[in-house]
C-alpha cells in the first residue's frame, strides 16, 4: 500500500496543490493534523482533504486554536490574529470535521503510530532535540512514530539497548522492524521551517516499509499575495521565502 504523509499543511493551497501532483495516485493519505492557521486559504485546504478522506486525520495545536479548543494566549501575536481569522471562515461542515480529529492515531497492525506533537503530548510538544526525543520513545510501543509540529524533516532511531542515534534525514530508507525504533517527521506542507522553502512530504510503502522524502517547488508568491490581500501579518507571508 502506497501512503500520502502529510504534516502541516497551514492553509497553503499551492504547496498542497504541488504536492498532490508531485504524489500521483495513492491507496492512502494520512494527514499528522495542522490543516489550517498562518495561510490564507483555510476552506479550500479544508475542502481538499474532505475530497482526499485520509484515513487518518489528526489534529493540531493550530487547528484546535481556529476552533476555539485551545488556549491560544501562548501563541505570538502573528499566529493569534491568523487563529482569529481562520476560526472566522471554518464554518458548516468544514468546522465539524476539524471539530471530530483528535491529534493521536494507533495502527498497531502496522507498528506505527501518528501523533501531531510527540507521543507523550500529542497537540503541544515539539520533538526539536534529542532529550525530547530520547523521552519520546517511552511514550509509544510500536516500531515507529510518525509526528510533525516542528515543520522539519527529521528521523531519531533508536536501538533495542535504547540508545539514541541523532536525527539523520535521509531522503529515502527502509523502515526497522526487530532492530530499532524510530521517530519519523514527513516536514511541512505548507510552512517550511528547516531553510528550504519547498513543501515537504513523505511516501510510506507499507509492504516494503520502505519511504522517500519528498521536496516540492510551488507558487509561493502567489500565497503570498493571497496572505498581504486577506490582511494577515505579512511576516507569515516574508517567511514562506526562506523556509523559515
Ligand atoms: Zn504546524
Amino acid at each position: 500500500m502506497k501512503v500520502l504523509v502529510l504534516s502541516d499543511i497551514h492553509a497553503n493551497l499551492e504547496a498542497l496543490d504541488a504536492v498532490l501532483e508531485d504524489a500521483g495516485a495513492c491507496d492512502e493519505t494520512w494527514f499528522l493534523g495542522d490543516a489550517v492557521g498562518y495561510g490564507p486559504d483555510p476552506e479550500a485546504c479544508v475542502d481538499r482533504l474532505l475530497e482526499l478522506a485520509p484515513r487518518h486525520w489528526l489534529a493540531g495545536n493550530h487547528d484546535w486554536a481556529a476552533l476555539g479548543r485551545l488556549d491560544v494566549s501562548d501563541f505570538n501575536p502573528d499566529a493569534r490574529r491568523a487563529a482569529d481569522w481562520t476560526g472566522e471562515r471554518l464554518l458548516g461542515a468544514r468546522r465539524e470535521v476539524l471539530l471530530a480529529c483528535e491529534p493521536r492515531a494507533d495502527i498497531p497492525t502496522l507498528g506505527i503510530t501518528l501523533v501531531h506533537g510527540s507521543p507523550r503530548h500529542p497537540v503541544w510538544e515539539y520533538i526539536l532535540n534529542a532529550q525530547v526525543a530520547h523521552e519520546s520513545f517511552d511514550a509509544f510501543a510500536t516500531a515507529i512514530c510518525l509526528f510533525g509540529h516542528t515543520h522539519v524533516p527529521a528521523l531519531y532511531e533508536q536501538g533495542l539497548d535504547g540508545t539514541l542515534r541523532l536525527p539523520v534525514a535521509p531522503d529515502e530508507g527502509q523502515c526497522p522492524e526487530e532492530d530499532a525504533r524510530w521517530l519519523v517527521n514527513p516536514g511541512g506542507v505548507g510552512q517550511p521551517r528547516d531553510g528550504d522553502p519547498r513543501a515537504s512530504y513523505m511516501l510510506l510503502d507499507t509492504a516494503t516499509r520502505t519511504f522517500t522524502l519528498r521536496r516540492v517547488t510551488y507558487d509561493i508568491e502567489r500565497t503570498q499575495a493571497k496572505i498581504l490581500d486577506a490582511g494577515l501579518p505579512p511576516r507569515l507571508a516574508a517567511r514562506l521565502t526562506y523556509g523559515w
